[in-house]
């Protein structure tokens, strides 16, 4: 594929068209995604990623040590913590313009975590994985294009490794090899931004063994490459954007996307490979591709502005925004909120340098970020129904509201306070309907139970770095059962604390 620098929304989003993607959507073939009432916005939030790199280019944009030019934060390989604290600040901002999800982040957190990886499988195996690597991302700097990340595959009986499976083709896998490179046949599921892409970056799922060895693959391939099809994902309310009008959507402007890709027999070519058959760092791949996604959902605390600020509008619309349980409702709204992007933004602070020069976030922190994420936006949403008020899910359309017969009577009999208009109060409402039950529900709260892993992934990773041996030495050195050795004690630190604790 060839492209035009993509240099703002306007460019990125002519840059999608014409590409003729097999993209099948309620049973037929999407002629131009591009145009599609239902998949736009979701190219819309993407586009606002250009759009504020102009605006704000310190925040979303950095000059590329590749090219030398200005490119997107979301292609920048992170060589200090301040840099990874940017990309949270970023995401946040992002949140509250679009309020919804803009998609990028996992291409972003892939490119951080395939820097170290390939670094260090060199070092180990003697292969040419990180200088691949490098061209690549110097291709993508180039043209400032869009990565989309493709790691979870659909996995079958989760009670088997991929090599135990009935039907291989449950994890993605190498099919054929030939000189030029291999083939790879499987499904990514749940592929964020994957049809608003420009290259997929395919990964394995999960820790491999020697008998998965196929599956273990990473290559970079364009998203218009033969044999791949995508089946995009119903969103709840979706098909409101599909609708006459703009309120009854809630959002008419921004939405997420995900979608299901099927391989099959797809080429990746031998400089596009970063991993082939190497299963014993599949692992080390998925842990730090994780801690570097997890801590990026601090995007659901920018979503959760969005949300908190609608019911601070409703609470005025509705005449009550003085009553002591509404402020305190929205304290308690706010509080959940900044406790997810502070948890976040201490990850990215306390990250570390790798082998390879880039920075690498901090895992526990990023885990208790992302275990935030699975229950506090409920609490928040809960919230802003309740300040809503009924009518949050009782609302008659947009089209009764303009009727030439009833339209009068809603107008009257839905007025709230009347510093505002009906029509005001109304799309408040359908803004909380569409953040807490519609199509961006799905990003603000069921995406953020499973994205970037389940809850259950977060706990066993918390458990594995919790060092209960060393912090019950402390509790007895204090409690007079053991010698108070402070030097045995400091030299007892353990991976996780020695890293907190190191000064310099
Ligand atoms: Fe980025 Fe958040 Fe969307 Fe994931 S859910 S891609 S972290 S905006
Ligand atoms: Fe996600």
């Amino acid at each position: 594929m060839a492209f035009d620098k993509i240099t703002d929304g306007a460019s990125y989003i002519e840059s999608l068209r014409k590409r003729g993607l097999t993209v099948y959507l309620f049973g037929e073939k999407v002629k131009e995604p591009v145009d599609h009432p239902m998949i736009r916005p979701s190219i819309n939030a993407i586009a606002k990623t250009y759009d504020l790199a102009i605006e704000n280019p310190d925040l979303a944009s950095v000059i590329s040590p590749f090219t030398g030019e200005r490119v997107s934060r979301f292609l920048h390989v992170c060589t200090s913590a301040e840099d990874l604290v940017l990309q949270n600040k970023m995401q946040r901002k992002l949140g509250q313009l679009t309020g919804t999800c803009f998609q990028r982040c996992v291409g972003m957190d892939a490119f951080n975590a395939l820097y170290s990886v390939t670094f260090e499988m060199d070092e180990a195996l003697g292969t040419d994985y990180h200088k691949k690597l490098k061209v690549f991302l110097t291709q993508m700097h180039h043209d400032n294009l869009v990565l989309g990340g493709a790691m979870t595959d659909v996995k079958g009986d989760r009670n088997l490794a991929p090599h135990e499976q009935k039907d291989p083709d449950l994890f993605l896998h190498i099919t054929k090899k030939t000189s030029e490179g291999v083939y790879v046949s499987g499904a990514k599921a749940h592929q964020t931004g994957c049809i608003n892409s420009h290259y997929l970056m395919v990964m394995p799922t999960m820790r491999l063994g020697e008998k998965d060895k196929k599956y273990a693959i990473v290559g970079s391939l364009p998203v218009t490459a033969k044999g791949i099809t995508y089946v995009y994902g119903r969103q709840s309310c979706d098909t409101r954007s599909m609708e006459e009008g703009n309120i009854d959507v809630g959002n008419a402007t921004y939405g997420g996307q995900e979608a299901m890709v099927l391989f099959d027999n797809v080429f990746i070519s031998n400089d596009n490979i970063y991993m082939n058959g190497e299963y014993e760092f599949a692992a080390m791949l998925v842990e730090r591709f994780t801690t570097f996604h997890r801590r990026s959902y601090v995007c659901k605390s920018g979503v959760g502005d969005v949300l908190i600020g609608a019911a601070a509008a409703i609470s005025e619309m509705n005449g009550v925004p003085n009553a002591s349980h509404i402020k305190d409702k929205l304290v308690q709204m706010s509080h959940l909120n900044e406790t997810v992007y502070a948890t976040g933004i201490a990850s990215s602070h306390q990250g570390y340098p790798t082998k390879a020069g880039n920075y690498q976030c901090d895992d526990m922190l990023a885990n208790v970020c992302k275990h935030h994420v699975t229950k506090m936006p409920y609490e928040i949403a809960q919230i802003a129904q309740d300040l809503a008020g009924g009518f949050v899910s009782t609302l008659p359309s947009e089209k009764d509201l303009n009727h030439p017969e009833i339209g009068k009577l809603l107008h009257k009999y839905l007025r709230g306070s009347s510093q505002f208009s009906t029509e005001e109060r109304i799309r408040i409402l359908r803004l909380i309907e569409n953040m807490t039950m519609g199509r961006n529900a799905v990003g603000y709260l069921t995406e953020s139970i499973h994205g970037a892993g389940s809850p259950q992934a977060q706990r066993i990773q918390i458990g594995r770095m919790m060092q209960l041996e060393y912090k019950k030495r402390l509790a007895k050195i204090l409690a007079g059962i053991e010698v108070d050795d402070s030097k045995a004690i400091v030299n007892e630190l353990g991976d996780y604390f020695e890293r907190v604790f190191k000064t310099t």
